[in-house]
């Protein structure tokens, strides 16, 4: 299933101990320790990453990297070192063998998981491309693209022209006129139009010079205008020749990897690839005909959400769902269930597997296509998340394109009077905002949003053809937080909206995010359940708030090693995030405490949920540091709101109370009452 971590060591210890870490954070690691094991197997199970340690029965770790280059160009890998070596070997180690990483001994376990996370989640986001062969066929598109409809621009721009001169006192028509010209200047120099770019940037100033009234006589000024019109038009037939995209290349070109994916399991309501567009979103529905139909799609594309029809099998869909979620990079996948009518027991298992909401059957196109929106609404972690505002159309789409190729969800917005709708709906990760709009500046769009206390960190790029100094600083002014000059290289704008999306995430994870668990810290946590707290009192909705404390815990730190009481917190926190819905906040309360808010369910379901964690917590082996083998147990209190109180305090304290009282009578459970 692609999570295959080979260990390569002959050190006993080490390899125990990076089993269990990682197993624990979902992988599966293999072992061999020797150099020739290493290769076969590596052959065999291609594993998604080798970690090399310093020796093995037959050759040094360093020998082993230099042979399995040899053999596997591709294979990932990663180097354990014993210490600290001169700059050249590391120099050699990362360009010449491509080692993705390389760790000192002794290592911090819950940080080096973090890194082999963050080493294949990376993986996954650009799986299916990259190096220069993908911008080589980038580019390809956005010429053909654009050759296609550069006959439709050029009319309308006539058009406007012609207008503007038989009306030619009217500011409204000449302002139109000069939009288009901009646009078209923008527009065809970053999609390799170069000559039309130049031509069409003359015409604009001419327009300008008559916004401006600086010309003598009126009609003179429009006929130049013409003249340049002209001239457009002649330099685009020229590049036209040059561009004719070919059918089989645009079809070759073709693909969806802008588009939200969503997996349909079971059901024929939806056919194989059909597409629905909402509210600019486009989405792809891929179909699955079984549970092991829906894990190889899964491994093969990247989804964004999955509907499971359980009618053939509650139980199979139940587990299909957590088996989705226990991939890598899926751990917070949307999920929904079609159900005809959910009795009370499968409430508590699906809020247990993970589905965020049911859809009742019969089935029809409104609502699975309301039951999308929702999910892709929920945001957890999944692909990065791109606005484009532009009210040039083919711009905007050929830059969604060229984000999506590189694993982005991208929407697009023409009209930026609706941006704080569409902000609300998509949740973007970031804005691509063009400065020059009709009625509205990007500027004026920018500054909006950050008056408003939700987007103040949102990264914003300013894209657009203006490009004199004014406009820079007025874009930083604003508060946007880069500045790419229209025409834009689909090269340098994808390396720069790159660096800033996953500049914010560290930002947001380091402040945010523990590194053991990976869940919530609790300030974060407090933050989001007071909006919780808001969001029920306004729609008079419930939810219920756990408290949970891992037994006897002390213990194992001081009987298994202070290592293994991390992997028990690891292993819990990956839990607490896999299960349930994506929606629900996790965090960890501190020290060996977590805490979990169920949404829109009273403890009444939610405990049998939690149950079910509890039990599977208990089942879990864990190996202490000297591979001895141990389990371990939590105890829970859980309130409601509003019934059991209305504050984060109360309610906190509720939880608190009961879970103490779940401690005195014997620890292991969950306590809902008293
Ligand atoms: P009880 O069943 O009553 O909860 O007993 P307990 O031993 O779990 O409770 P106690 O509060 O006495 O001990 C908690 C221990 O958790 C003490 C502390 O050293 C340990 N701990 C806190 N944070 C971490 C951590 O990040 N890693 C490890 N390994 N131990 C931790
Ligand atoms: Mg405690
Ligand atoms: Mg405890």
């Amino acid at each position: 299933m692609g999570n295959t971590i080979l260990l390569a060591d002959a050190d006993h210890q080490l390899v125990t101990m990076l089993k269990s870490l990682l197993s624990g954070r979902g992988y599966v690691p293999t072992h061999a320790e020797s150099g020739r094991e290493v290769l076969e197997q590596i052959g065999k199970e291609s594993p998604s990453l080798v970690i090399v340690g310093e020796q093995l029965t037959d050759i040094d770790g360093i020998g082993l990297i230099i042979k399995i280059r040899k053999s596997y160009p591709d294979v990932k890998l990663a180097f354990i070192s014993n210490e600290w070596r001169e700059a050249n070997l590391y120099q050699q180690l990362t360009k010449d063998f491509r080692v993705e990483l390389i760790v000192h001994r002794p290592l911090k376990p819950s940080l080096f998981a973090a890194q082999i996370d963050s080493q294949l989640r990376h993986q996954q986001a650009i799986k299916q491309n990259s190096g220069s062969e993908q911008e080589e066929k980038t580019f390809l598109t956005l010429r053909s693209r654009f050759a296609e409809v550069l006959p439709t621009r050029l009319s309308l721009i006539s058009d406007a022209i012609e207008l503007a001169t038989t009306n030619n006192t009217n500011k409204d028509l000449t302002a139109e006129a000069r939009r288009l010209a901009h646009n078209l200047k923008g527009t065809a120099s970053s999609c390799g139009f170069t000559l039309v770019g130049e031509a069409a940037s003359h015409l604009e100033r001419a327009i300008v010079q008559i916004q401006q009234d600086q010309y003598g006589d009126i009609l003179e000024a429009w006929s130049e205008v013409m003249l340049l019109f002209e001239a457009v038009s002649h330099q685009a037939q020229i590049e036209l020749e040059n561009n004719i995209p070919t059918h089989a290349q645009l079809e070759k070109l073709a693909d969806d990897s802008a588009m939200a994916k969503v997996l349909l399991v079971g059901s024929e309501f939806f056919s194989e690839g059909k597409e629905a567009l909402q509210s600019g979103l486009p989405i792809k529905v891929i179909a699955a005909s079984s549970a092991h139909d829906a894990l190889d799609k899964a491994t093969a594309t990247t989804l964004d959400a999955v509907i499971i029809d359980m009618d053939s099998s509650p139980e199979e869909s139940m587990n299909l769902a957590r088996e989705l979620r226990g991939m890598i990079g899926y751990e917070s996948l949307p999920l929904a269930f079609i159900a005809k009518g959910a009795a009370p027991d499968d409430r508590i298992e699906s809020t247990h597997a993970g589905a965020s909401i049911f859809l009742d059957k019969p089935l029809n196109t409104s609502t699975l296509n309301k039951g999308i929106e929702y999910l892709l609404g929920v945001r957890g972690g999944g692909r990065h998340r791109v606005l484009v505002i532009d009210d040039d159309e083919d711009f905007s789409s050929i830059i969604a394109h060229a984000l999506g190729k590189e694993g982005m969800l991208v929407k697009v917005l023409n009209d930026p009077t609706g941006v704080l709708q569409a902000m609300e709906n998509f949740l973007p990760d970031l804005v691509l905002l063009d400065v020059m709009m009709p009625g509205i500046s990007g500027f004026q769009v920018c500054k909006m949003l950050r008056e408003t206390s939700r987007w103040q960190d949102v990264p914003i790029l300013f894209l657009t053809a203006e490009t004199e100094l004014d406009a820079r600083l007025a874009a930083f002014d604003a508060g946007g937080d880069d500045y790419l000059p229209k025409p834009v290289a689909p090269v340098e704008l994808l390396t720069r909206v790159k660096v800033r999306l996953e500049r914010a995430r560290l930002l947001r994870d380091r402040a945010d995010r523990d590194i053991l668990s990976g869940l919530f810290l609790r300030r974060a946590f407090m933050e989001q359940l007071n909006a919780l707290i808001s969001e029920s009192e306004r729609y008079n909705l419930v939810f219920s708030l756990a408290l949970l404390d891992v037994d006897h815990f002390k213990k194992v730190n001081d009987t298994y090693g202070h290592l293994a009481g991390d992997r028990v917190l690891a292993h819990l926190g990956q839990l607490l995030k896999r299960r349930f819905r994506v929606e629900d906040l996790r965090g960890r309360w501190g020290g060996e405490e977590f805490i979990v808010a169920f949404r829109h369910e009273a403890k009444e379901t939610t405990i049998g949920a939690l149950a079910r964690v509890l039990e599977e917590l208990r089942q879990t082996e864990f190996n202490g540091d000297h591979g001895e083998v141990f389990h371990v147990s939590f105890t829970a209190g859980m309130s409601s709101f509003p019934e059991d109180g209305r504050t984060i305090e109360d309610l906190v304290h509720v939880s608190d109370q009961r879970l103490y009282l779940g401690k005195e009578c014997g620890r292991n459970r969950i306590i809902g009452n008293g």
